[in-house]
């Protein structure tokens, strides 16, 4: 887990004069905003000398872009990215790593579940020659035993897939420096698995426990329907085990029939002829008809992301942006 990434870091670093972005995606959120920055902001002025603030509006359907908008009218440092429609947490923290211009990037929840006093924590890290810290959630006990069990379930799965190792109990709450996240924007997918591409890329990477509370305000937008196509889009983005699995089922299969044909041969030579095995037949249909459809399934999984890649759709449409000079911003702004 994560602490035998830990590695000797090559050099220390100085914040004096370094900007940290803060990536927020939101979407209905205008319950917990006011005090997102209120707690935010004095951890930012305490220990960095620069910041930016990049909030991005998911297509909320509430009053959360105004919100924004006005907090940004005290605040020049927070900038908004309104996207078009509800593109999803994922793609939202992807406009975000495009857009952030700071030496360390912070990707983190507006909900307050991940404590903004740990960053201070990460920029330390940062410091002593981390490129990526990412936060631990060590007391899960809010979480319901069946997430806590369907979680580790998942992470195991996951890590014995795939090629990359992604710690458990790991989310998005994380400290990058510039270079990870240059990296990260040359991955073009448009299956947008953040933490497995988090993984993937690699660098120096170290833990910082925290404890996870509970969503100060507003409610959640994830349902156990919505983490299981997530899981799949990860298992699927990071491994070619679900559909490479089957040409040994297959194989399997094919090699099991062909001994069991010799057996039925030899009996037949040796005891004559019955007419038993109507059952069986029955059962060996119905199985292999299943798993032909299991097989096929799995392959439509892999081919309907093929399909997403190769219509080459932009991830994700802004609708304006606030904070950036060279786009024209409107109105009071
Ligand atoms: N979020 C988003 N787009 C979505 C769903 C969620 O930008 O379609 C944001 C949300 O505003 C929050 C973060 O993603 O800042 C985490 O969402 P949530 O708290 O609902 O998830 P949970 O903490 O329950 O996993
Ligand atoms: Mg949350």
């Amino acid at each position: 887990m994560g602490a035998n990434l830990e590695v000797t870091p090559a050099t220390r670093r100085d914040r004096c004069g370094k900007c940290l972005s803060v990536i927020a995606p939101s979407y209905n959120e205008a319950a917990v905003l006011d005090l997102f920055f209120e707690q935010l902001e004095p951890v930012l002025d305490a220990c960095v000398t620069a910041y930016e603030i990049i909030c991005i509006n998911d297509g909320s359907r509430d009053a959360t872009l105004p919100i924004l908008l006005a907090h940004r009218r005290r605040n020049p440092r927070i900038k908004v990215i309104d996207f078009s429609r509800n593109f999803g947490k994922e793609v939202a923290l992807t406009a975000g790593l495009d857009a952030a211009e700071g030496d360390m990037i912070v990707p983190m929840d507006v909900d307050l579940q991940d404590p903004p006093s740990v960053i201070s924590e990460f920029v330390d890290r940062w410091e002593d020659g981390y490129d990526v810290v990412y936060g631990l959630r060590v007391d899960r006990s809010r979480d319901t035993l069946f997430k806590r069990l369907t979680s580790r379930l998942f992470y195991s799965l996951f890590n014995s897939l795939s090629t990359v190792d992604m710690p458990g109990d790991v989310g998005d709450f994380r400290l990058m420096d510039r270079e990870v996240v240059l990296a990260l924007r040359r991955l073009p997918e448009r299956s947008r698995f953040m933490k497995g591409l988090f993984a993937w890329v690699g660098f120096r990477q170290v833990a910082v426990p925290y404890a996870r509370p509970e969503r100060a305000a507003g409610k959640t937008s994830w349902r156990y329907l919505k983490l299981w196509n997530f899981a799949l889009d990860g298992v699927t983005a990071f491994s070619g085990a679900p559909i490479r699995v089957w040409s040994y089922v297959g194989g399997g299969a094919a090699a099991a029939a062909f001994l069991w044909a010799l057996v039925i041969v030899l009996r037949t030579l040796m005891f004559g002829r019955d007419q038993a095995g109507y059952p069986s037949l029955a059962v060996f249909i119905l199985g292999g008809f299943g798993l032909q459809m299991l097989a096929i399934g799995t392959l439509g999984e892999y081919v309907s992301r093929i399909y997403q890649e190769v219509k080459q759709r932009p991830l994700y449409l802004i609708r304006s942006r606030f904070g950036w000079e060279q786009d024209a911003d409107t109105g009071q702004n």
